[in-house]
């Protein structure tokens, strides 16, 4: 077992503290925007424009092994099927399907409805999993039928109950209004994965959250454990270090020890989509900062921000700025039309203040002392801005998770992060572009190799077909001068006659 806890990170205090956990369901949308992006590109749409549809209709469907199901969650008419823009950190378009409402929020016959998990096969499960629609719903966002089906030898499942972002309280509001279907929940993943056993990580100023976990867990192979409140406590390498004392490498995943990591709201939407049949068509978003009254919505997916940002009690009618995932990790919403996400666990409403004037790094070392990696951002920084993104590379920038500790302490208010994420998706593009370049070599090798083995196969048939053609002209030859032979010995012996 590790000492929960790690090097580095910081101790933020909850800007934006509740007296009570609840969760409002928001009201239904007038329409939705699914995005149909998937891990590896976008998912191909099985609906047209004018079509109908219900809650929990297929709308996009699974053509690979790594793809899960989109799902409409609302009933009404296909508007578009186009490229519109989303809050991603890729800043790309992407493809979606626009539905209109009919207010009537009539469902598909999901047939489900307290079923036995373990009359199911494994393999029936994960089916479900995927064909449910469900992703890692702490950001990442990766199929998580992937990896509960991909690990190797499991032995240990964690279930990220941290929420280490300041202000975010989705996963702590599902935990106290849900225990039972969570602990059910990590019943189902652990029977799936095979793990031996499951550790429910909750941070420690979640006390309500722990103690409701802890009076349904009648599990004695799932440990509920407290850690401290430091961020970035949820990322997922730092939180199998502090928890099991288990380091992964640079490049490697926790599946290749054996560990698999999920988050809260994952584990709830596994236990809807098996016990009850419901495919991921809504999760709980957080709606908080200083222009709000804190609280936890229930959000059809595809919602517009705009749509639950009407919801919100504002606490002032001044201007205010929006951010989704997180005041750390997140993206700036300029646009709020844009949809709420399997992966949106916030938004932000914050009083609009003027940008930090960024001043000269004074080398003050404290990005080093915060960054939880243990990474140089200050040596980063200078790599990046001189555009030596080799020598950024050498000094492991891979290995960054853009937790923005570095950015929050910075007392020159450098956007450090907004350094390191350009340079890694520069380098990316580049290694991208490096690879096309050798592949193409390589295919241009070959394709020489081959003419030249070609040209001297040809030349060795030649060969082999002259030889022959003079082995055949020599034995012609014998054969004649035997004929001629035999013709004369028989002329000799009939003139002795
Ligand atoms: S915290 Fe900012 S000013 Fe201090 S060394 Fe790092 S980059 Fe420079
Ligand atoms: S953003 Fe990157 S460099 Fe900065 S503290 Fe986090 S991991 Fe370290």
């Amino acid at each position: 077992m590790g000492n929960y806890s790690f090097n580095g990170g910081i101790v933020i205090k909850n800007p934006y503290l509740v007296n009570k956990v609840e969760i409002i369901q928001a009201s239904l949308p007038k329409k939705i925007i699914l995005p149909l992006q998937k891990f590896d590109g976008n998912a191909k749409p099985c609906v047209s424009v004018g079509d109908y549809v219900l809650v929990g209709q297929v709308v996009a469907s699974i053509e690979n092994g790594f793809d899960v199901s989109s799902h409409s969650s609302i009933s009404g008419v296909v508007l578009s099927i186009d490229t519109q823009d989303i809050a991603h950190k890729s800043g790309f378009k992407f493809q979606c399907i626009t539905i209109k409402s009919d207010g009537e929020d009539k469902w598909i016959d999901n047939k489900g409805g307290n079923v036995d998990f373990l009359h199911y096969s494994k393999e029936t499960l994960v089916g479900i999993v995927q064909k449910s629609g469900i992703v890692g719903m702490g950001g990442a966002g990766f199929p998580t039928h992937v990896k509960i089906s991909k690990v190797l030898n499991c032995h240990t499942l964690i279930i990220n109950g941290t929420e280490c972002e300041p202000g975010v309280m989705c996963d702590d509001a599902l935990m106290q209004f849900y225990p039972k279907e969570i602990i059910l929940g990590v019943e189902i993943l652990l029977y799936i994965c095979g793990a031996v056993r499951a550790i429910i990580a909750i941070e420690d100023d979640k006390q309500a959250a722990y103690q409701a976990l802890l009076t349904f867990n009648r599990n004695d192979r799932i440990n509920i454990n407290q850690i401290p409140t430091k961020y970035t406590s949820g990322a997922e390498k730092l939180l199998i270090k502090a928890l099991l004392d288990i380091e992964i490498l640079s490049g490697s995943f926790a599946i290749n020890e054996g560990i698999i990591c999920q988050n809260i709201s994952t584990t709830k939407a596994v236990f809807d989509a098996v016990i009850n049949h419901k495919p991921l068509v809504s999760r709980i978003v957080t709606v908080t900062g200083n222009g709000v009254y804190p609280n936890n919505f229930e959000v059809r997916l595809g919602t517009s921000f705009e749509h639950l940002i009407s919801m919100a009690s504002p606490t002032n009618t001044k201007e205010h700025s929006y951010r989704t995932g997180g005041m750390m990790m997140g993206i700036d919403v300029v646009d709020i039309n844009m949809p709420i996400v399997k992966t949106t666990s916030a938004i932000f409403i914050n009083n609009k203040v003027p940008e930090p004037i960024v001043q000269e790094c004074i080398r003050c070392g404290q990005c080093s002392e915060v960054c939880p990696i243990g990474l140089l951002p200050q040596q980063l920084y200078w790599y990046v801005k001189s555009k030596n993104f080799e020598k950024a590379l050498n000094y492991n920038l891979p290995d960054c998770i853009e937790c923005a500790c570095c950015d929050y302490v910075c007392p020159s208010h450098i956007p450090l992060v907004s350094y390191f994420s350009f340079a890694k998706m520069f380098s990316k593009q580049q290694t991208i572009e490096k690879n096309k370049v050798n592949s193409a070599r390589e295919r241009f090798k070959y394709r020489e190799h081959r003419l030249e083995r070609n040209k001297l196969e040809r030349a060795q048939i030649m060969l082999d077909k002259k030889k022959a053609l003079k082995e055949k002209m020599v034995k012609e030859q014998f054969q004649k001068q035997k004929i001629t032979e035999t013709i004369q010995r028989l002329k000799q012996a009939k003139d002795k006659i």
